[in-house]
């Protein structure tokens, strides 16, 4: 799937200015955030497909941009960008993760946004 521009511009956008460029382009879509799309779980903001062990694309919730919260889907987008950064292996939100998004927001990351 072809990325949506705006949230491709993000994503170089914090790429280069927070990942040295250092993660691989891979598309930013809409779409459908259930982690079991024909189950009943709650739609996330946003989640990172991996296959294998690389990431292969990031997809926001389309109630975001419905309701213009443009400042969340940056937040939003750091979090999933440092699930990029890591090997899939580290548990998901476990301490390298945890680690990286301080290590963020103590750089200014989320500054203005959050
Ligand atoms: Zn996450």
């Amino acid at each position: 799937m072809r990325s949506d521009p705006t949230l491709r511009r993000i994503y170089r956008e914090y790429n280069r200015k927070w990942f040295n460029g250092a993660l691989p382009a891979i598309p930013v879509v809409w779409g459908e955030t259930r982690r079991f799309p024909r189950s009943e779980g709650k739609s996330t903001l946003a989640l990172t497909n991996f296959e294998a062990n690389s990431p292969m694309q990031i997809v926001f919730a389309p109630r975001l941009r419905k309701n213009k919260e443009w400042n969340l889907v940056r937040c939003t987008m750091l979090h999933e960008m440092c699930h990029v950064a890591l090997p899939y292996k580290v548990a998901p939100h476990g301490r390298a993760f945890q680690n990286l998004m301080r290590d963020h927001a103590m750089r200014g990351a989320f500054d203005g946004r959050w």
